[in-house]
């Protein structure tokens, strides 16, 4: 439980991945933050998450790199094949490609190990105050100070970071207009033994498996030890998700893949406790920030999962927000109004990339057949090269 606050410090609602960055962020620029988390614990749940190098490179700066390291896989490469025929379509190189060229490896891991990591790196650093069971409901802002209203009592800081996730409630009091929407699709993921993938598949590689209206995404964790397994399917509505908890039944999945190559199909099939996400969108919003308070990665900008960058986001603008609040120590108005220019178009290129790469990942009839052909013509390299934009060094403007 968190006690009443009468102190300077910055308060940031959340205590994910976007929560633990800032303030390992702003500790790393001497400026004290106080964590408040919802939950009684921090959370163990979720399956994978594929970190790419402008996630990475932010994490190895912070010391949290070396941490994650022991219980990951470095991707070699990513395979994308037509999941109906079994076909490779292309396939993208990281492995040391990615840490030359962009500074960073394209890291393979369990949500639970990028959390403790996060969570571990933070404990050690001066300054940092986190509590738990303490869930922000809403703000008041005057000239000098912020007033917090929390689940457990109000508590006073400089200016409120609100990094509570998809579902914020902050974010509602910054715009009252902003309503997610069902996106049409939802993610099932579960964990297999890596035995089970046929050998091909094996190793330290990314496997896209692409049909008109499901995707599977498949990839190492826990150092090599299972296969995290994610099933996007397009479905009219499959409910409100939120942690990633909620059990669904394989029945209603695997007959989505009845019509495709075998040998995944068959994978697919080892599957036994599967957990269903629902996905939704957000249009960008009119503004994250508002005075001394400002919106950050997912409560700031949702993104569809399908390149991968929702947490990387989270984790990029934690580390440009310290960087900007320092350079404005005495003034989180402007530091905020930096922060947002700074990071709002990169972060709508990639929700309105992940969105569009979701379409062309479910194209079905004449467009599949053009896609396929695209794929099969670009070599590794020029597909990288595409790529540059994302995992490039320059992460503002
Ligand atoms: C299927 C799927 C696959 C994905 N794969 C990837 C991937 O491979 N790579 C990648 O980079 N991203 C991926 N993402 C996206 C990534 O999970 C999110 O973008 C990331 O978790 C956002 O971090 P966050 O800190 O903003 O929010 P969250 O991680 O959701 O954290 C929010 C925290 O705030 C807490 N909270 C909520 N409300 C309150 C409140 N009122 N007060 C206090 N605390 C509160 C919550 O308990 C939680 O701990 C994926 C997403 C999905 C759905």
């Amino acid at each position: 439980m968190a006690d009443s606050l009468t102190d300077d410090r910055i308060l940031i609602a959340g205590g994910g991945i976007g929560g633990l960055s800032a303030a390992i962020s702003l500790a790393n620029h001497g400026i004290s933050s106080h964590v408040l988390e919802r939950s009684s614990t921090f959370s163990t749940e979720g399956a994978g998450i594929q970190l790419g190098p402008n996630a990475t490179r932010i994490l190895k700066e912070w010391g949290v790199l070396e941490r994650l390291l022991p219980n990951s896989v470095v991707c070699e490469e990513i395979l994308i094949g037509d999941g109906l025929t079994g076909e490779l379509l292309t396939r993208v190189q990281f492995g040391k490609i990615a840490e030359q060229r962009y500074g960073g490896p394209f890291l393979l891991v369990h949500r639970a190990d990028l959390h403790q990591a996060l969570l571990n790196t933070a404990k050690k650093k001066p300054g940092i105050k986190i509590a738990l069971e303490c869930e922000a409901r809403s703000y008041e802002q005057f000239p000098d100070k912020l007033m917090l209203k929390t689940m457990t009592g109000d508590m006073k800081g400089r200016a409120l970071i609100a990094a509570d996730g998809l579902w914020s409630t902050l974010r509602q009091q910054i715009d009252r207009g902003a309503v997610l929407s069902f996106a049409g699709k939802t993610a099932w993921r579960t964990l297999v033994d890596p035995d089970h993938l046929p050998a091909e598949l094996q190793g330290p590689r990314t496997g896209v498996w692409l049909s008109s209206n499901v995707h599977l995404v498949h990839y190492p964790v826990l150092g090599g030890k299972k296969i995290n397994l994610v099933a996007v399917v397009d479905e009219r509505w499959g409910g409100r998700s939120e942690g990633w908890a909620q059990e669904a039944d394989p029945k209603l999945l695997l007959p989505a893949f009845a019509k495709w190559d075998k040998r995944i199909e068959n994978f697919v099939n080892y599957g036994t406790t599967w957990r269903k996400w629902s996905l939704f969108h957000l249009p960008p919003l009119r503004t994250w920030t508002q005075g001394s308070v400002t919106l950050l990665g997912d409560a700031a900008h949702p993104m569809l999962p399908f390149l991968a960058q929702g947490g990387a986001m989270a984790i990029e603008d934690a580390f440009v927000l310290a960087r900007v609040l320092a350079e404005h120590d005495d003034d989180p108005w402007s530091a905020f109004r930096h922060f947002e220019t700074a990071r709002i178009k990169r972060t709508a290129r990639t929700a309105y990339e992940s969105r569009k790469m979701g379409n062309i990942y479910h194209m079905s009839g004449v467009l599949r057949l053009a896609r396929n052909f695209v794929m099969r013509r670009s070599s590794p390299r020029s597909v990288l090269k595409k790529l540059d934009w994302l995992y490039q060094k320059n992460i503002e403007g």
